[in-house]
């Protein structure tokens, strides 16, 4: 079957009653909805997050494929409805009548979008600023924290380990979605490793113990849930000598005590080498630097610049032939990406050679996955995990009553 979007209001306008008394409800849901938001705007036991799982640019026709093992019930911005078990959702390239879509289904049975399975509910807006439709998951927080899991911890580690993350996720994503409300955006956090890998619903049964065992639990700073960040290896590096203005507000991200319980990790320490050429080569085809490489002549050496007391590199200097230049080091990060794991490193010219060597898998703040590994072993209980890595922090369940 294939659905127009925006023929869809344009054939269902000559409204039945049952519209028209489901539009009032849900008028005055809305409202009242609104009404609970603003009273206790960010920690509810019923969040709801919301995912933005896709990003589709409006320049060609594109079309959405949905199955389900269920009926799925498409409502468009009218609240007219359309029910079948899998459709076809072509997008118009040009005349944009209809700006939200939505799929669901009655019992909550996932839908397949692009080979992955969602629960909840999904969500086409289209975006008017960015000329592009956004395909956004809205799930239950339980389920959404049960699907991210297996993605940023081994499924095998112990159940222990995926206590730790799923309180520490809970919080990131409630302090995310309270920030996102609060400027109106469409999704909450990304489906990808800006935000906690998504990839919808899995078949790892057991680790809904870890969801239950700490259903509600969250850490809080100043009775508000943190932005609990965490990475795979922190390489012993202290989170408080970082250069992040961005952070300076938020004490449990500025923690002092370093963790070296990551140390038997092979990322905690790490060395890495090139072909000077290669970088070379990458370095003239970057857009960032190609408008000014050729300004300084063959390029003779690459160094770190600027680095904090923590050894985190902000910095690049380029020297050629000509003359130097400084270059943002997170722009030289997306040519080396793929293979180095961290911003902490020195970098030197041997011959034909750029040698790294460097510190950690990640950015180094909060939770150390690695050390709390580790940590677990050693017999220390969640609580106490969660309070080393996030200093200045409250254990507190969800309360309705919350601020
Ligand atoms: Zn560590």
């Amino acid at each position: 079957m294939t659905y127009i979007i925006h023929s869809i209001p344009i054939r269902l306008r000559n409204k039945l009653p049952f519209y028209s008394n489901l539009k009032s409800y849900k008028f005055f849901t809305t409202l009242i909805l609104t009404a609970i938001f603003f009273i206790t705007p960010s920690v509810s036991p019923a969040t709801t997050i919301r995912v933005l799982i896709n990003v589709i640019k409006t320049n060609q026709p594109k079309t959405l494929s949905l199955q389900c093992r269920e009926k799925i019930t498409l409502t468009d911005c009218d609240a007219d409805k359309i029910i079948s078990k899998s459709c076809e959702i072509s997008l118009p390239s040009t005349k944009i009548i209809c700006t939200h879509l939505q799929a669901a289904t009655e019992n909550n049975t996932p839908i397949t979008f692009k080979d992955q399975h969602y629960a909840g509910s999904l969500h086409i807006h289209f975006d008017k600023k960015n000329s592009c439709y956004l395909v956004v998951n809205h799930l239950d927080l339980d389920d959404y924290l049960y699907a991210i899991l297996p993605n940023e911890l081994y499924q095998s580690w112990p159940i222990e380990m995926h206590k730790i993350q799923a309180v520490a996720s809970r919080s990131y994503v409630l302090a995310c979605a309270r920030d996102a409300r609060k400027k109106k955006q469409l999704y909450d956090v990304r489906s990808s490793n800006h935000s906690q890998v998504y990839r919808g619903t899995h078949e790892h049964k057991h680790l809904w113990a870890a969801i239950d065992q700490t259903r509600g639990m969250v850490l809080t700073h100043e009775g508000k849930p943190i932005l609990a960040m965490f990475d795979a290896c922190c390489g012993g590096i202290c989170p408080a000598l970082i250069e992040r203005p961005e952070i300076a507000d938020k004490p449990y991200l500025n923690r002092m005590r370093t963790c070296h319980f990551c140390a038997n990790y092979n990322l905690y320490s790490w060395q890495k080498t090139f072909k000077f050429s290669a970088i070379e080569k990458a370095l003239n085809h970057f857009a960032p630097t190609q408008k000014f490489i050729a300004d300084i002549g063959k390029l003779q050496s690459i160094c770190a610049e600027h680095i904090d007391q923590a050894g985190v590199v902000h910095t690049i200097k380029l020297t050629g032939s000509k003359g130097t230049r400084s270059m943002p080091e997170k722009d030289f990060f997306e040519i080396v990406r793929h293979k180095i794991k961290s911003h902490t490193y020195t970098v030197q010219r041997n011959g034909a050679e750029l040698n790294f060597s460097g510190s950690g898998f990640g950015h180094h703040l909060g939770l150390c996955q690695r050390g709390a590994r580790e940590l677990v072993k050693r017999g220390w209980k969640t609580k106490s995990i969660l309070a080393f890595y996030y200093p200045h922090t409250k254990m507190a369940r969800m309360d309705t009553n919350a601020k």
